[in-house]
């Protein structure tokens, strides 16, 4: 990795995400928990706050919770009654997540559900589970053209979806990779292509967690 990105990850932090504890709290958390180090970054976190507050979001489904770091970072841009649904295979990280959301004093706020993404959200179809206003697509890639159609599915006019890790390194533009997590992205990006109920884009970035990017596209 080009030291030259961490350098500017760490400035724009510095001037631009101050610190808070309880989310250092929680990377630290997260870290002696053995929770593998794929939170998003702290400025990445904060654009998804901004973007849960450009658009007044209330109402926010996130796929793959890890420690709930990105979680909080969205819970915090809530408006005033605002509710996260979360999503975590994981036992072991979902117990971490709902530490980490106790100590940031969320639990009204945010709903871990545990268990596999797919069986949940079909769960939460048979329950009526309303519409979202933003729905943040960040667990396993080969699932992700089954997360978008579930995520048009729980959407409504205006909906943001945001996918993380669409440029994987740059092998995404590689139609021959044989890695199942490209090609589950590339089949995400052949159903976004075109797609008369959802206009999208993706943004390459560079920073401390390498050489990846957004997706973001609105519902119409
Ligand atoms: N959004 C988190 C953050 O930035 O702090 C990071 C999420 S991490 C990239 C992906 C998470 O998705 C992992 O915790 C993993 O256990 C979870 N995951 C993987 N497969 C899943 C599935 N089938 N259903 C639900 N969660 C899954």
């Amino acid at each position: 990795m080009n030291p030259v990105w961490e350098q500017v990850d760490e400035y724009i932090v510095d001037r631009l995400c101050p610190n808070d504890r309880v989310l250092d709290e929680v990377i630290v958390a997260n870290r002696k928990a053995d929770l593998p180090e794929i939170d998003v970054t702290a400025n990445q976190g904060k654009f998804l706050q901004l973007l849960v507050q450009i658009k007044g979001a209330k109402r926010i489904l996130e796929i793959g919770t890890l420690g709930a770091y990105s979680t909080i970072w969205m819970a915090r841009g809530l408006s005033e009654g605002g509710r996260i649904i979360t999503l975590e295979l994981s036992p072991h990280h979902a117990e971490v997540a709902k530490k980490n959301i106790a100590r940031a004093g969320l639990e009204q706020t945010i709903e871990v559900r545990t268990g596999d993404a797919l069986e949940q959200l079909a769960q939460m179809e048979k329950e009526g589970v309303e519409p979202f206003d933003l729905i943040f697509i960040d667990a396993d890639k080969p699932n992700n053209p089954n997360y978008l159609r579930w995520a048009l599915h729980f959407s409504r006019p205006g909906t943001v979806i945001v996918g993380d890790n669409v440029i994987r390194n740059g092998e995404i533009a590689d139609r021959h990779s044989t890695d199942p997590r490209v090609q589950g992205v590339r089949t995400f990006y052949d159903m976004l292509s075109g797609h008369p109920n959802i206009s999208a884009t993706a943004l390459q970035t560079v920073g401390s967690k390498g050489y990846d990017g957004f997706m973001i596209g609105i519902v119409k």
